[in-house]
């Protein structure tokens, strides 16, 4: 699949849904960004859209940082200080997805191991630094509405 979104997105004038931290804006919890240089070139040529889903959500900037966890068989997101904030990434879920199909983009790069814009590994909810297969919340909810996601680090080696 990676091949043909990448395909996709060299080929059309279709827009893609970026993490906004890989276009460079300071919308991480430690107020940073993982500036991408190649992914902030298709915002600034109008090729991608960036999104940040936490701060859609409604958190702040700097913020504490969160791990997606079991608790008492459901699935949590608890940040460092032991606070729930699961309805602020479902929340930046909701909202990305819409800004997702307003745009009508056609796939997304978002940054990996995130717990809102991780695919395919995430911490593992302890904050020891260990990943776990899985998703984050955001991602989730694009790939349950059809909507392609490949990580940054994915593109990379595109
Ligand atoms: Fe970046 Fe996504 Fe985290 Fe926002 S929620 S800082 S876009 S990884």
């Amino acid at each position: 699949m990676s091949d043909r979104v990448g395909l996709n997105i060299i080929k059309t004038d279709s827009k893609i849904l970026v993490s906004a931290c890989l276009a460079g804006e300071n919308c991480r919890y430690d107020g940073k960004n993982c500036l991408n240089k190649d992914i902030k070139n298709l915002v600034d040529t109008g090729k991608a859209v960036p999104v940040c889903p936490e701060v859609l959500g409604g958190l702040p900037v700097p913020r504490i940082p969160s791990e997606i966890t079991v608790c008492d068989g459901n699935e949590k997101i608890i940040n460092r200080h032991g606070e729930d904030v699961t309805e602020f990434f479902k929340r930046g879920a909701k909202k990305t997805l819409e800004i997702a199909k307003e745009k009508k983009v056609i796939c997304a790069i978002l940054k990996s191991r995130s717990p809102s814009c991780g695919t395919g590994e995430i911490y593992d909810g302890t904050f020891g630094g260990k990943l776990t297969k899985g998703d984050g919340i955001t991602a989730i909810k694009l790939k349950e509405a059809g909507i392609p996601v490949i990580s940054d680090e994915e593109w990379l080696s595109l």
